[in-house]
């Protein structure tokens, strides 16, 4: 990687590089964005949407109901640490379905790739994230480990002789992203524990076609816990970059996962981190990304940066809405899309 040392005269030929990026974003490729030039684009995306008043939070889970909608902040942190911190940083919300991918490169480091592949698979479902009907089409196979059916095998796939054992496991992955200690938000959990049937039963007709082993109710519950860990949009950005990063911490320098792992779980953040705007979302910004519906949002550029966003209203596709759209505007200011390059 290479380590940028600018005098002012080269750092106005990278702003002036920058902006062109910004106006033809299919060109731009610079090797790492300057401190200067991230807290740019993030202070401008988040003064572009601040008032961007479209959306509803989720309320399927009552507790999210209540999260105040106005609430917007913005991190991004890049693989040697820099970071840039806009917004509404510091407020705590509950994960939801971005814990899957951490949970994921878990049984990634345990047990391997293949088990995720051959067991539940990792294409899209082109279906909504709770939906029967894609268990039931493909048997339980076929289901990404990023929508409900697919992500409670893989909390079901996480070794331990006791729940407690798993879950300090999943509890211990999550903060290693995070850098810090993180816990559950307990209103969260109740709230969904005691509204769940839906995942419940994904659960035990996952279990029925032996997707995973052990106990269905078990996991289920695990994973119901897990979205509700509580973490601010600093934590996600960090856990961003620490993908970013090839699954070493920026901040801590703790190597989390193995590098080996961390393609795969981009791949499929790529495919169904948005759940059925996936394909939409990667053809707007190239970038690997996770949402949950307590309205945070993490992107991958690899070897770039990490973004983490929270902003509670969500489209129809149950993904932030304002989340989406500062990550495009500052990737695409930074040129973070990895699929475009200049001709040489
Ligand atoms: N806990 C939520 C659920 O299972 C997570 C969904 C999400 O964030 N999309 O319904």
């Amino acid at each position: 990687m290479t380590t940028y040392n600018a005098s002012r005269r080269d750092l106005a030929k990278v702003i002036a590089f920058m902006g062109a990026a910004a106006a033809t974003p299919a060109l731009a490729q610079p090797r790492a964005a300057a401190p200067g030039n991230i807290d740019a684009a993030v202070k401008a995306a988040h003064a572009q949407y601040k008032s961007l008043n479209e959306g509803k939070n989720a309320d399927y889970i009552p507790a999210l109901a209540q999260v105040p909608s106005h609430y917007f902040g913005i991190g991004l942190v890049t693989p040697t640490g820099a970071s840039s911190f806009v917004g509404d940083i510091e407020p705590k919300f509950s994960i939801q379905s971005i814990s899957k991918v951490f949970t994921l490169a878990l049984v990634f480091q345990e047990s391997g790739q293949d088990l995720v592949e051959n067991s539940i698979g990792v294409d899209a479902t082109g279906q909504v994230f709770n939906s029967i009907v894609a268990v039931e089409q493909f048997r339980g196979k076929e289901m990404n480990p990023l929508v409900n059916p697919g992500a409670i095998a893989t909390t079901g796939m996480v070794k331990g002789s006791s729940a407690d054992e798993v879950w300090r496991k999943i509890l211990g992955i999550h903060s290693d992203f995070a850098g810090r200690q993180l816990d559950v938000d307990e209103v969260v959990y109740k709230s969904e524990a005691d509204t769940n049937q839906r995942n419940r039963a994904i659960g035990q007709l996952m279990s029925a076609y032996e997707r995973f082993p052990g106990d269905p109710a078990q996991a289920t519950d695990l994973y119901t816990r897990q979205c509700a860990i509580a973490v601010n949009a600093k934590d996600l950005s960090i856990m961003a970059g620490t993908l970013a990063n090839g699954g070493r911490n920026p901040v801590t320098r703790k190597q989390v996962i193995d590098p080996r792992h961390v393609p795969g779980l981009l791949a499929v953040m790529a495919t169904a981190g948005l759940y059925d705007d996936s394909g939409k979302w990667l053809f707007r910004t190239g970038l690997p990304a996770k949402s949950g519906v307590g309205g945070g949002l993490i992107a991958v550029s690899p070897g770039k940066f990490g973004l983490g966003t929270f902003a509670p209203p969500l489209d129809a596709a149950g993904n932030s809405v304002r989340g989406q759209r500062a990550i495009a505007s500052i990737s695409n200011t930074l040129g973070g899309n990895p699929y475009s390059v200049q001709p040489v």
